[in-house]
């Protein structure tokens, strides 16, 4: 493997990743059934800091709920787990991976006889998501003919495992078609999400959160929702977007812990705005960055320090 995890707390127990290992009979590997979060911790001076453990938590324990899988932990011993992985590890700022899964008691296709589900906590050192140039002049959609999956098809609020075989064949062609990123469109052509980010766009220096019910409720949407709100700028939510509304504004972005906020400058082969990455959108990307390094007292409240 190419991913450095070092010590991975498995089941309760922090095991060196070469011995963190599991059954080719669990039901998740086979049928995709599993739940998992991505949390990000950062450097700052009061070493590594993890933003918004609390809240990463209680949607992996959503998720679990949505797919009726039983985690054998409570959230607090899920977030002290994580907090403890990060420490043993030494990191200074890493991307945090817990997955809970059913495992390799049964391999019928009802999983519950599963239950209760094996977790684990992976850590690694992880830059930028779509790479620094993307960051740096935005990044290209191109709209992927993979559709987002209806809520009554898969359950797009869970961060469920089998739901990025969607995200994976959408990533891949547009990688596969010169594009950063795919852009998801619901099965009427309504703008959805990216494979793995919430999308935002500014028009009129109004800032737009695109809002859909398969989306996946983004903590670095939300995050940003509020940054936006307190430097003055009004925030709407937006439903029933469709492409044309992005091609013609002024700025678009995209928010995920692993792309954090990231200027798009391309969707479809038009450039959006002037081009390039969008002002708004680096203002937000700068306040975003200082707040998951601890240097604004106002949102300290979102950082878990590991001491
Ligand atoms: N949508 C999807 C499909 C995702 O995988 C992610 C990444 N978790 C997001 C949105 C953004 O969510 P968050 O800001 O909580 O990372």
């Amino acid at each position: 493997t190419r991913i450095h995890a070092g010590k991975i707390w498995l089941n309760g127990e922090l095991v060196p990743q070469e011995e963190a290992r599991v059954s080719v009979l669990a039901h998740a590997l086979h049928y995709g059934t599993s739940v998992f979060e991505g949390i990000r911790a950062y450097e700052t001076d009061e070493g590594p800091a993890i933003f918004r453990l609390e809240e990463h938590v209680e949607r992996l324990f959503h998720s679990a709920k949505i797919l009726r899988l039983e985690i054998p932990y409570t959230p607090e011993q899920i977030a002290n787990a994580i907090v403890e992985t990060v420490r043993t590890n030494g990191w200074k700022s890493c991307y945090i991976r817990p997955l809970a899964w059913f495992g390799a008691t049964s391999l019928g296709v009802n999983p519950l006889p599963n239950n209760p589900a094996d977790v684990m906590i992976a850590t690694w050192e992880w830059g930028a998501y779509l790479g620094e140039e993307a960051v740096r002049k935005g990044a290209k959609l191109v709209a992927s003919s993979w559709r987002r999956f209806p809520g009554d098809v898969m359950p797009g609020k869970a961060k469920a495992g089998g739901n990025y075989v969607n995200s994976a064949l959408a990533k891949m062609d547009a990688l596969a078609a010169g594009a950063d990123e795919a852009l998801l469109l619901d099965k009427e052509g309504y703008v959805a999400e990216g494979s793995g980010e919430n999308l935002f766009f500014v028009k009129n220096g109004v800032i737009h959160a695109i809002e859909h019910s398969v989306n996946l409720p983004g903590i670095t949407r939300d995050s940003v929702i509020e940054i936006a709100e307190d430097l003055g700028y009004a925030v709407k939510e937006a439903y029933r977007v469709t492409r044309e509304i992005l091609f013609t504004a002024d700025e678009v972005f995209m928010t995920g812990t692993a792309a954090e906020v990231t200027p798009v400058s391309m969707i479809d082969h038009r450039p959006i705005g002037t081009g390039s990455a969008g002002e708004l959108t680096m203002q937000l990307r700068k306040v975003y960055l200082e707040a998951v390094t601890g240097k604004r007292p106002e949102y300290r409240k979102w950082l878990t320090f590991v001491k």
